[in-house]
């Protein structure tokens, strides 16, 4: 198997094939550690299918968190995770412990080594053909295995700009933050004791979290009291999903094969999990089963990012969903249950007309 692209959705997919037996060979066009625009949150269930593959996030220097706090103009919600904590961590840790692993799982790893081409059964590596029976696309959000292999037909494909720094000052709560503005959030993470990760996502390509913070003068006093200790690094949030994401020898895993607003803190998870889908698969010879496994796998993260999204759009809904949420705090507390997986469709349902009636009465 030849695996295109070494981010996490490709180390991932390289050691779950390695769990299975599978030779692999991995090459990625930079060299590690590997740095993006994230938000450094995974959620709890993230960390179940990260250790699922082998790979305990808690040894990268990760730091916990034990739930969710949304904020809008004096208004804040929170609830913890109904098991376990999410963990922020610096993506550059994130890529060494899996770099780490992926070598000590027997993945040939190929850095600074650019695939230009693929064809039935070999891939273009710095100009030299390379033979490869499965191939894996885990080039990101701007795949171009993705076209290369036919998969770019999209049903839906939408786009927020965003843009990442960390700031050094002390963490001030047990919460992963999402600040709430008209058009924009920002969500802040703690990766350490004394460092925090801050993204900005909007619809706007022109606003910088510098301006942005204007917009939230408490938050904006509290990183004013620690100098920045990385620079700021953007970054686009793509809502994708396509309409298949593997052919004949071709499986896409991670952002290539679509992705939900990062909004939702849930790529990483999904990436792990797709991973463990496509090493099954490739283990009985059925893709088809990943292309139905992984389209399952996409509709809750879907669904909690589209009603972010609602959130997002309409300031009156916002406000007044905040508003019922603080007077009934166990609807946002089952609200991040069934975000992480821990309810049925059933409960969403319920929870639904139970937040219902309450915008209608309060
Ligand atoms: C602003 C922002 C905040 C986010 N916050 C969170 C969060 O808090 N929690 C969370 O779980 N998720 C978050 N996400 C989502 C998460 O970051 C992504 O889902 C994840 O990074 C996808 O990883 P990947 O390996 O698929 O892609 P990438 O990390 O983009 O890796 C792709 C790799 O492919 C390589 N490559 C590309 N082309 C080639 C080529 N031709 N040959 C060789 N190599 C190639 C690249 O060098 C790169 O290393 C966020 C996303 C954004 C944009």
């Amino acid at each position: 198997m030849f695996v295109i692209g070494g981010g996490p959705a490709g180390l991932a997919a390289a050691i779950a094939a390695r769990r299975r037996g599978c030779d692999v060979t991995l090459a990625d066009c930079s060299a590690p550690p590997i740095d993006k625009a994230c938000g450094e949150g995974v959620m709890p269930d993230g960390i179940a299918a990260a250790r699922s593959l082998g790979i305990p996030l808690e040894q990268s220097g990760a730091w916990p968190f034990h739930g969710i706090r949304f904020v809008e103009n004096g208004i804040s919600v929170e609830a913890d995770f109904p098991r376990g904590h999410g963990l922020g961590l610096r993506r550059t840790a994130l890529q060494e412990l899996m770099v780490d692993h992926a070598a000590a799982a027997g993945v040939r790893l190929l850095w600074d080594a650019r695939v230009t081409g693929i064809a039935r059964d070999t891939v273009t590596v710095d100009d030299r053909a390379v033979r490869a029976g499965w191939i894996v696309g885990a080039d990101g959000g701007n795949s171009i295995v993705r076209r290369w292999a036919g998969l770019d037909e999209c049903e839906r494909d939408t786009r927020r700009f965003a843009f990442r720094r960390h700031y050094r000052v002390a963490r001030w709560s047990e919460f992963m933050e999402i600040h709430w503005g008209d058009g924009c959030q920002i969500y802040v993470t703690p990766v350490a004791a004394s460092e925090i990760c801050v993204v900005l996502i909007s619809r706007d390509s022109h606003l910088r979290l510098e301006d942005a913070l204007e917009i939230f003068p408490q938050l904006n006093r509290r990183l004013a009291s620690g100098p920045p200790s990385s620079r700021e690094r953007g970054g686009i949030s793509v809502s994708r999903r396509l309409r298949s994401v593997a052919s004949r020898r071709v499986a896409l895993v991670g952002d290539a094969s679509g992705s939900v607003d990062a909004i939702t803190g849930e790529g990483l998870c999904m990436l792990f999990q797709h991973a463990v889908l496509l090493a099954d698969a490739l283990a009985s010879g059925d893709l088809a089963r990943y292309r139905a496994e992984h389209r399952r796998l996409g509709r809750r993260p879907e669904l909690m990012g589209d009603l972010m999204l609602m959130l997002d759009r309409s300031r009156p809904l916002r406000r007044r969903t905040f508003r019922a949420m603080a007077s009934q705090p166990r609807l946002f507390a089952r609200m991040l249950a069934m975000h992480v997986g821990e309810l049925s469709l059933f409960d969403l349902a319920a929870n639904g007309l139970a937040l219902g009636w309450r915008l209608l009465t309060i």
